[in-house]
This record gives C-alpha cells, sequence and structure tokens, in this order.
C-alpha cells in the first residue's frame, strides 16, 4: 500500500524499506505495553489520528498484530471508523483465528488466511504438481490436470483442500519474492517463472474458487472454470 515502486510491493523502494524497518510515519504497529489488553483510550486516539491525512504516504496503515489482546469493548471503539472512515485509512487485524475477532468487525473485514512457509513443504503432492503445472505454463498439461481430477469423482471438499494447499504455496513463495525465507525449491521456481505481480493475482484467484467450492456448485463446473481460469 506505501509502495512507490513500478511492482508492488518492491521491497526496495525508500517507502518499502522505511515499512520493513518499521520507521514509515503512517504505518502504525498498535501496541499498548502497559496494560494487557489495548486500552479503550488508546483505540480512541486510533481512531481519531485516522481521520487525519497521512503524513507522506498514500495512505494510513494500523496493524494490529495480535487481535488476542483486542477485546469486544476495544473492537467497538472501531467499529464506526471501519464503517465509514476515510479512504485512506486502512486497518490490518492478525489473528490466530478470525473468531478472535466479533462478527460486526468480520463483516467490514477482508480475510487473508496465511501460513507459515515452513508449512508448504507438508503440503498436498497434488497442489505441488498444480504450481509445477503453473509454472511450466502449458494449457494442456492443465487441463489434463483437472480432468484426472473430475474424473476421479474428487469431492468438493477435497477440492477446497487441494486449492488451500496450493494457494498457501503461492503466498508462500510471495513472501519469498518479498525476501521471506523458503528452502522449497518450488516457491523459488514460482518466484522466478511467474513475478510477484502473477503470484499475487493467482493467490486472489485461488481464494475465489476455495469460496466457491463452499458453495452448491458442481465439482465439474468447477474443475471447468478452473482449468480457464489458471490458463497461462
Ligand atoms: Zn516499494
Amino acid at each position: 500500500m506505501e509502495c512507490e515502486g513500478d511492482d508492488p510491493p518492491c521491497g526496495v523502494c525508500p517507502a518499502c524499506r522505511k515499512v520493513l524497518r518499521d520507521i514509515h510515519p503512517d504505518v502504525i504497529t498498535v501496541r499498548d505495553p502497559d496494560h494487557k489488553n489495548i486500552a479503550i483510550e488508546v483505540l480512541r486516539s486510533v481512531r481519531s489520528d485516522a481521520y487525519i491525512l497521512p503524513n507522506e504516504g498514500r495512505r494510513k496503515i494500523y496493524l494490529f498484530p495480535d487481535c488476542a489482546l483486542l477485546d469486544p469493548k476495544g473492537q467497538n471503539v472501531l467499529l464506526k471508523v471501519l464503517e465509514e472512515g476515510p479512504p485512506h485509512a486502512a486497518f490490518l487485524f492478525c489473528a490466530e483465528s478470525s473468531a478472535l475477532l466479533l462478527p460486526t468487525i468480520r463483516s467490514r473485514c477482508v480475510e487473508w488466511r496465511l501460513s507459515p512457509p515452513s508449512q508448504s513443504s507438508a503440503a498436498d503432492s497434488d497442489a505441488r504438481q498444480l504450481c509445477e503445472l503453473l509454472c511450466t505454463g502449458k494449457a494442456a498439461d492443465m487441463a489434463a490436470f483437472f480432468a484426472r481430477l473430475e474424473n476421479s469423482k474428487i469431492e468438493r471438499e477435497a477440492l477446497r483442500l487441494l486449492l488451500s494447499d496450493a494457494r498457501d504455496l503461492v503466498c508462500a513463495a510471495l513472501a519469498v519474492s518479498c525476501g521471506g525465507s523458503g528452502n522449497d525449491p518450488l516457491l523459488r521456481q514460482l518466484v522466478d517463472r511467474l513475478g510477484r505481480r502473477r503470484l499475487s493475482v493467482l493467490a486472489d484467484t485461488l481464494g475465489d474458487f476455495i469460496r466457491q467450492c463452499g458453495y452448491n456448485v458442481g465439482v465439474g463446473h468447477l474443475t471447468g472454470a478452473l482449468t480457464v481460469a489458471l490458463a497461462p
């Protein structure tokens, strides 16, 4: 959001460097070391600060590193600014489980599931194969892959898990492309072959299909649409 480079997040422009060193004036980590939970006064000051224009960046970003420290009363203080706050304000709520946040907060958020890059080594072999196909970029191989899944009468839930694992790999590759660590050669291959922009589009696309797997849609319909959507 603050990157000034051509291919955000570039990780090397002055804005990215400030964010990564935790010294960007418009990227604010909300902490309250004096209390167990983040105090109401701290959240009230976040709420009024959000209306002040950014110092130098495009956006003003409030990062909550652990929503376990954000009790329901505190969350309610933020409700209005989340709903109708100024367009320059962005709020990132990090939580081990989205259930830590009130439904009223969650309904105003876009949920983005992350897993540590180290977990990717355990990802399902079909997900790895899918990622390899994304790297080689042959539409016919991709079509054969999804035809095989359909012929094996894969259930929607299994397809959802496969796509989640594939998206975890894509997100881990994105993290590697931003300077994160990852010893898995597949991650490196994804970064080198696809680049950050394509990886981020793929993460979104896979996220859409993961959601669709939660609806009552035929697996054949999903695999057909995936073949088209993931084609190079
Ligand atoms: Zn940048």
